[in-house]
């Protein structure tokens, strides 16, 4: 019998990772654990405790509060996702706002704040059976992951979908601010000092733009099952 593989899935913002990880965590019966939500939970503490200036954070303070920190993941019983806890308070919805999405990428340059959530991601994953997404996971947080996958997507396209994502919903954004937002974090995440967002030589990659939903999972499942045909995870 196969063990319980690591999958890290990584890639540019809002271009599916997500969608990805949770469909194919569900056809597995793997955990999900998007990371992105761990440093929007960061951010929005900085937001909610006077961190934040100008949309500048004050690094020296949050360094010295992030023992205050407490993150977990519950799942929706109705949708059957997971959502973020900050210190008790489930901040799922809180976390999509593009008031936290233009400071996140600040955030994550900061090495203490990786530090801390690299560490609590390796806790999480450490049982395998795990599909884990964000900027690091197959370079930093599982370097030895079975499978790595990296995500990309036509720029254009990806400022679309998450458009229509949260159209109507309280984190409505015009489109003109979502492609500046998309911009602003692929330029930070791809050239911060502390572990950049980087395509591993060892990741297979998936440009979904002209892909549905399910089209992308089937090719997802399709490498995986490649891939057990040629690795025996034993
Ligand atoms: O995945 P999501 O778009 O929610 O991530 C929000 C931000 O968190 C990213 O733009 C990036 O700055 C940061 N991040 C990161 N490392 C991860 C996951 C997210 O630096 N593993």
């Amino acid at each position: 019998m196969s063990k319980n593989i690591t999958i890290a899935i990584d890639g540019y913002s809002s271009c599916g990772k997500s969608t990805m990880a949770k469909a194919l965590a569900k056809e597995l019966g793997y955990v999900f654990i998007d990371t992105g939500a761990m440093y929007r939970g960061i951010s929005l503490f900085c937001i909610e405790n006077g961190l934040v200036d100008n949309n500048e954070i004050n690094v020296e303070e949050l360094i010295i509060r992030l023992p205050e920190i407490q993150l977990s993941f519950v799942t929706n019983e109705e949708t059957l996702k997971p959502e973020l806890i900050l210190n008790n308070v489930n901040v799922e919805s809180k976390i999509r706002s593009i008031k936290v999405s233009s400071l996140v990428s600040k955030v994550a340059v900061i090495k203490q704040v990786r530090q801390k959530l690299v560490h609590a991601q390796r806790l999480l994953g450490q049982k395998g059976g795990v599909v884990m997404d964000g900027r690091d996971i197959g370079s930093v947080v599982f370097p030895n992951a079975e499978l790595k996958l990296f995500i990309t997507s036509d720029p254009k396209i990806r400022a679309q979908r998450r458009f229509e994502e949260l159209k109507g919903t309280e984190n409505e954004a015009s489109l003109e601010e979502i492609t500046q937002n998309l911009k602003e974090r692929d330029f930070i995440d791809t050239t911060r000092k502390e572990s950049p967002l980087i395509q591993c030589e060892d990741a297979v990659v998936i440009d979904n733009s002209n892909l549905s939903e399910q089209q992308q999972l089937e090719l997802a499942l399709d490498i995986i099952n490649e891939i057990k045909a040629i690795k025996v995870f034993e």
